[in-house]
């Protein structure tokens, strides 16, 4: 469903969700302080407006309770972030996904009331680092210090087993939520013990960060 969506700061990253969400046929309008990238961005967006977001009548112009999301990608100006997020929820924002510099700086968002923090070059640090050497994993997300779910190639040895014969959640206390086929095109999302696992399989499980290590997952 087309959502309309405000990003404020359109740097690399807040440019980078803002287009994608164009693509995904969602209506967004960009805020940044800048004129040049306001100017760079106004043809690809739904709407660019110049508007200082740290500034109690820049975002009282903004009509922020009209958005069913707001990005908040302002990063090294903390400052500003914080007083921005301060402002938006005074204002009435319905969600707010905000981009952190540092753990300290999440702590004061997610104090705030933001409702979800992400630290973009943290977690996509992470997931090069887990990633590099391990040619099967595919994705990785962290769901808290201890447990994550992961996408991985299923690997040689477990070709042709079934899920039951695997038995990864006796031996390792690591459970299959789906199957994905056909490079991802077909997902089965609750697989059965009696389904097997094909050449170029895609397996999605949920564990505990030392049991997936052991599998050589994370
Ligand atoms: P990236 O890594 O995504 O390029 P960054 O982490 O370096 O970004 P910043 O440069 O701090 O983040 O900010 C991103 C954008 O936010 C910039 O284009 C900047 O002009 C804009 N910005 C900063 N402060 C404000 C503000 N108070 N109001 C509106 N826009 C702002």
């Amino acid at each position: 469903m087309r959502k309309q969506v405000m990003v404020i700061g359109v740097g690399r990253f807040g440019s980078s969700v803002a287009l994608n969400l164009v693509e995904l046929g969602h209506d967004v309008l960009v805020v940044d302080k800048n004129q040049d990238l306001i100017q760079q961005i106004s043809t690809e967006v739904t709407n660019a407006v110049v508007a200082n977001a740290a500034s109690e009548s820049g975002i009282q112009a903004l009509g922020v309770n009209n958005f069913d999301a707001i990005v908040l990608a302002i990063g090294n100006d903390e400052q500003a972030s914080i007083l921005a997020a301060i402002l938006l929820i005074e204002a009435g924002a319905s969600y707010i996904v905000a981009k952190a510099q540092n753990d300290l700086h999440g702590k004061v968002l997610n104090k705030i009331g933001v409702h979800r923090v992400i630290y973009p070059e943290r977690d996509m640090g992470h997931k090069i680092a887990h990633s590099l050497f391990a040619s099967n994993i595919i994705d990785l997300i962290e769901l808290s210090s201890d447990y994550s779910v992961v996408e991985v190639s299923a690997p040689q040895e477990m070709v042709g087993q079934t899920l039951k014969n695997l038995d990864l959640r006796a031996r390792f206390g690591v459970s299959v939520i789906a199957l994905r086929r056909n490079h991802g095109s077909k997902t089965n999302i609750s697989p059965a013990a009696d389904d097997r696992v094909m050449t170029g399989d895609i397996i999605v499980a949920i564990g505990e960060n030392k049991a997936l290590k052991k599998l050589e997952w994370i």
